[in-house]
């Protein structure tokens, strides 16, 4: 007998009678013998639906209140999961985050897991009833109620997983697998057997919302197997696992993108010790994370400072990064919202070189031109203009032979 932990998203329990398919899938998961803990996430929309409520009422609501609100989708689903299953001859009953005792820190709409209390869940385990939990909620330890972020209910199948040291924790989602890009941008991505948890940690951070990144996160650290299915289809999808060293690697494993940044640049700054940090300081101040940067000298010894920051966040840089040029005397400050980021992703990458020349000649090719480049370990990111996303995904799915990529 195994103990299973399956999370099911949003388009997965999105009416009734996918709610009754993803009963069948668990009951006969049960009827195999194994003991099975369901996590749910809200009917595909629901959450989107309750933010934009939230946003009619107020513009910056108290962050309690929207977790109070926008936790409420899941409460949706594990009962209707749970009734679904009873109706099945498969005992079940659900739980919210706060009730099987998802403890998280107090970061409202962000929080963290900091503890799970697994005994009533196995309790409930022991005398042969399925689990169905809300995915995507906790609460605090004045019991306000938190959430985990957008995409959190992988996070919650994850701890769970690890809490209950569950043989398996499977992510049922729309596609059958991870794939070498989103299959809804490049139709010839092919579904990966494996991926490395430092890849796909990467391929997260770096826009695939397959799964939430803290999942990944928390299923490196507590060695949880996990794979990514279809609720839709039978096959393998694609596990998660450690790098393996008899493996030989592919250079690039996948290749993902993100659409939610723009583009900030300061000009003509006196080039001082200092600077950066008088530019960036009252951006981390004011609670906005940056990712790339780059900074350029010119002949006048001024500099030139761009940095990318997320879309939701650009109007708040935006006027810091004005009153920052007023203070240190700079020419302009301009801004783009247009832009998107490419990365290409693989363990490879440490032992191949000319892999950024490649990216950049198939770029090129393309007439793309390229904004910023940042790199690390395994990967490389470049900014490119977003009306270039697809065409740029495709030239180099191609380029580094994904399109080949065996399915196996
Ligand atoms: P769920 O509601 O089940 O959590 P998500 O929408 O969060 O589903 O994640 C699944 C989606 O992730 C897919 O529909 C696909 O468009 C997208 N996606 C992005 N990158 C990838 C990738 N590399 N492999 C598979 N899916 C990807
Ligand atoms: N319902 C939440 C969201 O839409 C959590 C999840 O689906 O994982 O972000
Ligand atoms: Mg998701």
């Amino acid at each position: 007998m195994a103990l299973i932990v399956q999370k099911y998203g949003g388009t997965s329990v999105g009416d009734v009678e996918r709610i009754q398919n993803v009963a069948r899938r668990v009951k006969a998961t049960a009827d195999e013998g194994n003991q099975v803990v369901v996590v749910v996430s809200a009917m595909s929309g629901e959450t989107n639906r309750l933010i934009d409520l939230a946003h009619q009422i107020s513009e910056s609501p108290e962050l309690r209140e929207y977790d109070v609100l926008v936790s409420t989708g899941e409460q949706v689903t594990i009962a209707l999961l749970s009734m679904a299953l009873n109706k099945l001859g498969c005992p079940a009953r659900s739980y919210t985050g706060a009730q099987v005792h998802i403890l998280t820190d107090s970061s409202h709409t962000k929080a963290r897991i900091l503890d799970i209390d697994d005994q009533p869940v196995r309790t409930d385990l022991e005398s042969g009833r399925v689990v169905v939990v809300a995915g995507f909620q906790g609460k605090d330890e004045n019991g306000n109620i938190t959430t985990l972020g957008r995409g959190g209910s992988d996070t919650t199948a994850v701890a769970m997983a690890a809490a209950l040291k569950a043989d398996e924790c499977q992510i049922y989602t729309d596609v059958d697998g991870v794939y070498t890009t989103d299959p809804r941008v490049v139709s010839t991505a092919k579904r990966l057997e494996r991926i490395t948890f430092e890849e796909m940690l990467e391929m997260a951070s770096l826009g695939s919302k397959v799964l939430q990144i803290r999942s990944v996160e928390f299923a490196g650290k507590y060695n949880v197997p996990l794979r990514v299915l279809s609720s839709f289809e039978d096959g393998p999808g694609t596990l998660i696992t450690y790098e393996d060293d008899q493996m030989e690697q592919p250079v690039i494993s996948g290749i993902a993108f993100n659409r939610d940044e723009a583009k900030l640049t300061i000009l003509g700054v006196p080039d001082q010790p200092g600077v950066a940090y008088k530019i960036l300081g009252p951006i981390g101040e004011a609670n906005v994370e940056v990712d790339m940067i780059i900074q350029n000298v010119a002949a006048d010894s001024t500099t030139d400072f761009t940095f990318t920051v997320h879309r939701n966040d650009f109007e708040k840089a935006k006027t810091i990064l004005q009153n920052v040029a007023n203070e240190l005397g700079a020419r302009e400050v301009t801004g783009d919202t247009s832009i998107v980021k490419i990365s290409l992703v693989g363990v490879g990458m440490r032992s191949h070189a000319g892999v950024a020349s490649n990216m950049f000649q198939a770029l090129a090719r393309e007439s793309i031109n390229i904004q910023m480049i940042s790199t690390s370990e395994i990967k490389i990111s470049v900014v490119v203009d977003e009306k270039y996303l697809e065409l740029g995904v495709r030239a180099l799915h191609t380029a580094f032979n994904l399109d080949q990529a065996p399915a196996a």
